[in-house]
Parts: C-alpha cells; structure tokens; sequence
C-alpha cells in the first residue's frame, strides 16, 4: 500500500503517545509534536508541586531509535488535507495520526474564582505554579484542596506530610472510588498527618485568601489547590471530530475516530464506544499500544483488533512513606482486598516506576510491552456502520 515508510505524527508525548510512538517505530516514520522537550511524569505532579520529585523524564531515553520529537503545539487537525496545523505556524502532513493529547484540569470550571485564584495540580506547569506560591508561604498558613479524589488525596497527604498545615474538603466523603477498608485506612493516616477534613461541602467561590462552601461559610485559605474534576484539550472537538460531553474524542473498540479511519486515538483523550476506560496511566499505556497496533494492522492490510485490556486496582499515596492500594476485577469495580501502610505505599512506587521502565523497554525493542487483559465489555461497539456514515469531510 505505501512505497515508503508511512508518516504517522502523534500528537501527545505523554504515557500513551509515547508508548505508541516506541511500537509503531520500526514500520513507519514517526513524529511526535509535544508542547515541551521532556517527558512529562503526570502520575508524580503533587510531589513536582512539594518539591521531592522532578517529574520529568528525557526522551532520549523514552523514545525509539528513529522517531522524531517536535517541541510545538498542534492548534488544528485539518482531515481534509491529513495536516496538522502548528502553533509555531507551519503545518505537518501525516498518512495517520495518533490522537494522544491526555487531559487537564476541569475546563469548565463554573465555580467563579477558580479560574483566578485556585492552583490546579493536573499539568506540569500547574504543578510548577504551586510549588513556587509554596515557597513563599508562612509555615503556619492554612492549604486547602478541594477535591478528595486520587489526586486530591494525593496531593494533600504531600502537603501534610511536609509539614504543611493541611485542610481537605469535598462534595461528599474522601475517596469515592475507595471501599470501606481503603478508605477507612485513608482516613487513617490523614488523621497521623493532621489533615483537617471537610465532608459534604461544595465551594461556591474561591478568592484570593480562602473561599466560601454551599452554607455561606466563608473559609480563609493561603492557597486553595484546585482538584474536583479533569478535562481534556478542545482540539478534537474544535477540528471537528465527533467528541463526548467532556471532549474526548469518539472511537471504535480499534481505538479509530469513527469520522476517520487515518486518525487513531489513545489515552485520557479517547472515548472508545462512547464508554471510556477511566483515566490513568494505567489504562493510557494499553490504548497506546492499542492504538499503535491499529496502525500498524492498517499498514499491513489488515484487520485492527479491538482493544482488551484490564485494570488491576488503584494505589494511593498518602506521603512518601504510607499509602493505600485497593485490588480490581479487570472490569475496574473494587473488590474489597486492600493494603496499607509502607507495603502499599512501596506496592504504588513501584507501579509508577514500572510504567517508565514499559516505555523505556518499548523504546529498546518496540513490541515487548505486554499488559491484562480481559475486563472490557462495552455495551455498544460503534464500528463499521457508524465510520461508513460518516467518511466524509468534516466542518
Ligand atoms: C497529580 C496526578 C497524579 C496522578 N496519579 C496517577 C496514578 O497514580 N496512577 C494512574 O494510573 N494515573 C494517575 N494520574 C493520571 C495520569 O497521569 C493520566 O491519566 C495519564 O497521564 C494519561 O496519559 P496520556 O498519555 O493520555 O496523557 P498525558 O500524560 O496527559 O500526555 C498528553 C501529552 O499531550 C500533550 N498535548 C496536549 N495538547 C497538545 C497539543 N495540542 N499539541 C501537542 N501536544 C499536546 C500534553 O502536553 C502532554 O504532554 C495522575 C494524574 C495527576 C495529575
């Protein structure tokens, strides 16, 4: 089908664009287009923004042999013309394109003042931000996060564990995803950490010194760290694609937009039957091999396979030296086997650790990379009909 190498940019050096870039390295000519020159840790922000961990990772080392970095920000996706347009002004011609963007914090953030006042966690100059507002603070001033899911925990068992005076608050209890066990164990050590912790309150406003909950109470804070929710980039939407509610991009089970069988998608970013996995480096890392295998089976003329992959469970960190890990069916619902203590908290190290090394040994010897499998049913597969309705330019 094609004479020469074919051209595939991915857009997105994260967990999954980069994995997938490693694999489809040795049959086609790669490009990844990435805001900046390294490798971004997401999974370690909180500690970038406390200061113990940097974060980052080189690419020289992440990426294979032959595949091209571009240091840029896509700003279109032109389908029509199978280009990306660049914010630095040139455009790139791609014969695929793997969708790899990940996400951010809430992009919809209707509380007012958040926009203004809070400090996310979710991007690395986010986490870059807060360190330095950290850095100036009385030791004795009060840092709020709002927002008790993984990261939210996370990041205030960094802060606490610092030594920081650290208040929780959230919309209902800590930990929603967590069981009964996990979360009586996250209460746990929260309590150790002298985390004041507030249940079953929504922030309404955020200021420039604290913030007011749905009672009126008004709050002082120093720094209110800003959690509740995840967002993904506009870009598919806005060259477009077909999106869910919150933007990612609309896929089949191969992981293929079901508006263009040339652009791929993997990651946060990716919606595939409209049924997302749920966004972690745990489920980005399979899409991208996911994803790249696509690519790879339409270059040779084959038949995609559909994507089949498991998770295995979450792990929390609550500091540097106690954290949590509950176990998963590979369908993602909890069970209720969990740990704590130094042995979780060694347990989710090692996981983080474990997925840098994945995309370093992908880089080496691109097919290596295995992961679960099983767990993925979604109740509809948009497939061949729905890409067929549509394989016509986009507006
Ligand atoms: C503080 C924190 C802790 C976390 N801890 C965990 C954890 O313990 N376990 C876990 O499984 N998950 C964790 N996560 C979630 C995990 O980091 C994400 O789910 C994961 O990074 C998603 O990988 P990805 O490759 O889809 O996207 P990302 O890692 O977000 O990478 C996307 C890349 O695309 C780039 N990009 C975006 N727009 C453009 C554009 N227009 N042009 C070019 N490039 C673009 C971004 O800058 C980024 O480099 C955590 C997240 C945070 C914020």
């Amino acid at each position: 089908m094609f004479n020469t190498r074919p051209r595939v940019v991915v857009i997105g050096g994260g967990y999954a664009g980069t994995v997938a870039a490693n694999r489809m390295s040795r049959k086609a000519a790669v490009t990844v287009v990435n805001p900046r020159p390294h490798f971004v840790q997401r999974t370690r922000l909180h500690q970038f923004a406390v200061g113990n961990h940097h974060a980052s990772g080189d690419y020289r080392k992440l990426l294979a042999k032959g595949v091209d970095l571009l240091v840029d920000t896509v700003t279109r996706i032109e389908p029509g013309t199978r280009t990306i347009r660049l914010a630095s002004g040139g455009t790139v011609g791609y014969d695929y394109l793997v969708y790899a963007v990940g996400s951010t914090a809430t992009r919809r953030a209707t509380v007012p003042g958040v926009e203004e006042f809070a400090f996310p966690v979710a991007e690395f100059e986010h986490a870059e931000r807060l360190q330095y507002a950290l850095s100036s603070l009385e030791p004795e001033a009060v840092v709020t996060v709002v927002g008790a899911g993984l990261t939210g925990l996370e990041t205030a068992g960094e802060l606490a564990e610092q030594g920081r005076r650290t208040r929780l608050v959230c919309s209902g209890v800590i930990g929603p995803m967590l069981s009964e066990k996990a979360r009586a164990a996250t209460y746990e050590r929260l309590a150790d950490l002298q985390v004041e912790i507030i249940e079953n309150a929504r922030v309404t406003r955020v200021g420039p010194d604290g913030f007011t909950l749905d009672d009126d109470t008004v709050v002082e804070s120093a720094i209110t760290v800003w959690t509740a929710g995840f967002g993904v980039p506009e870009l598919a939407r806005s060259s477009g694609f077909r999106t869910d509610e919150l933007g990612r991009i609309l896929t089949d089970e191969t992981m293929t937009s079901i508006d263009d069988d040339r652009v791929i998608a993997a990651g946060d970013c990716a919606a595939p039957s409209g049924e997302p996995v749920r966004m972690a480096c745990q489920s980005a890392l399979p899409t991208g091999l996911a994803a790249a295998d696509t690519v790879l089976s339409r270059i040779a003329g084959e038949e995609p396979a559909n994507l089949d992959f498991g998770f295995n469970g979450v792990g929390v960190s609550l500091g540097r030296h106690v954290g949590v890990v509950q176990f998963h069916e590979r369908d993602d619902t909890p069970k209720e086997q969990a740990y704590s203590g130094r042995i979780a908290s060694t347990i989710k190290d090692l996981g983080l650790k474990a997925a840098m090394a994945g995309l370093r040994v992908e880089a080496l010897r691109p097919g290596t990379m295995r992961f679960l499998e099983g767990g993925r049913h979604p109740s509809n597969t948009a497939t061949t009909e729905d890409r067929s309705r549509t394989e016509q330019p986009m507006a």
